[in-house]
């Protein structure tokens, strides 16, 4: 994939740019994994129980689920 980005940009996009990127991450924040303890920024929802990757994908590999659908943002 190939980002189309323009040749020129505004200061006052830019500005606006840097703002999104420092919401997001003060929007990023760690919770820990309901199963293994372990603190992440990515985790999955199952059943109400905050779950990291790890133990996500255990669970769905146990139960011999297809593919884990997993909400990734654009970018
Ligand atoms: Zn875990």
């Amino acid at each position: 994939m190939r980002d189309e980005e323009p040749e020129e940009e505004t200061a006052e996009e830019r500005r606006r740019r840097w703002i999104e990127r420092e919401v997001a991450k003060a929007e990023s924040k760690t919770v820990r994994c309901s199963k293994c303890g372990k603190e992440v920024e990515e985790f999955a929802d199952r059943a109400g129980r905050i779950l990291c990757m790890d133990c996500y994908m255990e669970e769905e590999t146990a139960e011999g689920g297809g593919m884990p659908e997993i909400g990734g943002g654009a970018g």
